[in-house]
């Protein structure tokens, strides 16, 4: 068994998280690799590592002085060295910070410093071999990863028997030069190292335990969800669930390699596992019908209705081709007998509104154009939700008792996700509907 053990920002955010991470790593002997964020916000005030530095970043910009952003910076490091005595030598590398924050510097190296300061000490403190994520992850110049010869640079590294320590977030061009990825990319790292290494388990350490069947903050004390396929995930993160930075599925994915969601402050706590098929498991332990729900809010629907036009041919080709131009991404396209729908984040449309509207009129030759504002749209997703009969039924009754009117209703063949569309001022009460039914009563069909 090998595995990779990424821990996000808030898991190495002071000594005590560091404390954490060594108890975690001593009881596991299979991890291999550990990958580390930058280090994150101690409480709500506090503020992460990369943003003072992207701040840093924008005083040297406007020619105003970064230094009491940097002080802010050094203090954290400073303090989890003193706290646990690492022999890291700080002056140094903020001499080196220092030099780097000149007018005209790469941001990309300036912000991955945070990443590769914070896991020095880690490695330190864990007595693991520091590998900079510059001489292993590659990317090639188009800003897609190098996988083979990211798993040739690292090839000499894992002939060394004990833990590798590697920052997330940044690698190197083909010329050498830092890149950066995305927020949140020390998960894509972690994924990569994954897949190169062809490790059993990918483990990503945060600070919730897990996922949840629905967001806390509307549902109280929600369920954890103990395992959902990447299918399922990917339908949950589209909609607004976000646990995992998105690029971070493909790497473990392609390789069928389980990530398990973990919680760096409970530990005890197995959190979720994400899986490419849970069929085998599901088979002694039966899932329940949903495995989530989650929504978002603020849609726009616009309904173009013209007499005959589901006969005429190339219509809505034509129609679609109008919000192409506008560079606009449609969300769904619910079709009627003489009209149709299209439905689009409303941030999205509102710029070009009535340019579209007038060019869908006037070019298709519509009897009437209608927009509706406030739109939400819940998924409710559950790979068990195929064997069950009635179900989409069974969710539009519940959601009638509690009167809530449903504008749109879309289930793709897969089966996996049932997503219904209500008015802004039904959503947190139709995902408490569906969550009361269907996980807490956990009606069955
Ligand atoms: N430190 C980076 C960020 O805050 C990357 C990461 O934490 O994964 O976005």
């Amino acid at each position: 068994m090998v595995k990779v053990a990424k821990f996000g920002g808030s898991s190495v955010a002071n000594a005590q998280q560091f404390e954490k991470i060594k108890n975690i790593i001593r009881r596991d002997p299979s991890v291999r690799i550990v990958v580390s964020s930058a280090c994150g916000k101690i409480g709500k005030d506090d503020h992460k590592v990369t943003d003072l530095l992207y701040l840093c970043h924008a005083h040297v910009q406007y020619g105003m002085s970064y230094e009491p952003v940097l002080a802010l910076i050094e203090k954290k490091y400073r303090d989890i060295q003193k706290d646990l005595q690492l022999s890291l030598n700080l002056d140094e590398e903020f001499a080196k910070l220092r030099d780097l924050l000149q007018p005209g510097m790469s941001l990309d190296e300036l912000v991955s410093r945070g990443e590769y300061l914070t896991t020095r000490l880690l490695a330190d403190y864990l007595h693991g071999t520091f590998v900079d994520a510059k001489d292993v992850i590659q990317f090639q110049y188009d800003g897609s990863i190098d996988f083979d010869k990211t798993k040739q640079c690292l090839q000499p590294y894992l002939k060394e028997k004990g833990l590798l320590v590697i920052p997330g977030f940044y690698g190197a061009l083909p010329n050498g030069v830092i890149k950066v990825m995305s927020r949140g990319g020390s998960d894509i790292t972690g994924a990569i190292l994954a897949n190169v290494i062809d490790a059993n388990v990918y483990e990503n350490w945060t600070d919730v335990s897990g996922m949840l069947v629905a967001d806390p903050r509307i549902v109280t004390n929600p369920r954890q969800i103990s395992r959902i396929t990447y299918a399922e995930l990917r339908e949950m993160s589209y909609m607004g669930a976000n646990v995992l930075h998105d690029e971070s599925i493909f790497p473990v994915k392609q390789k069928h390699i389980p990530i398990n969601i973990r919680n760096t402050n409970h530990p005890e706590n197995p959190g979720t596992m994400i899986l490419e098929d849970c069929e085998e498991l599901d088979k002694t332990d039966i899932p329940t019908a949903i495995t989530g729900i989650t929504g978002k809010q603020g849609f726009t629907v616009i309904t173009a209705a013209k007499g005959h036009s589901s006969s005429e041919v190339g219509f809505l080709r034509r129609a679609l081709e109008i919000f192409e131009h506008y560079k606009l991404s449609i969300e769904s396209v619910p079709i009627g007998v003489d009209s149709f729908s299209v439905i689009i984040e409303s941030k999205q449309i509102e710029p070009v509104l009535y340019a579209v509207m007038n060019d869908l009129k006037t070019q298709l030759e519509l009897e009437e154009i209608k927009v509706q504002n406030h739109l939400s749209l819940i998924a409710v997703v559950g790979r068990g939700m195929k064997e069950r009969l009635g179900m989409s039924g069974k969710i539009f009754a519940e959601l009638g008792k509690h009167s809530i009117n449903i504008k749109t209703i879309n289930q793709g063949a897969d089966e996996i996700s049932i997503i219904v569309g209500v008015d802004d001022r039904d959503f947190r009460n139709a995902i408490r509907t569906i969550y009361q039914t269907f996980i807490l009563q956990e009606v069955t069909l």
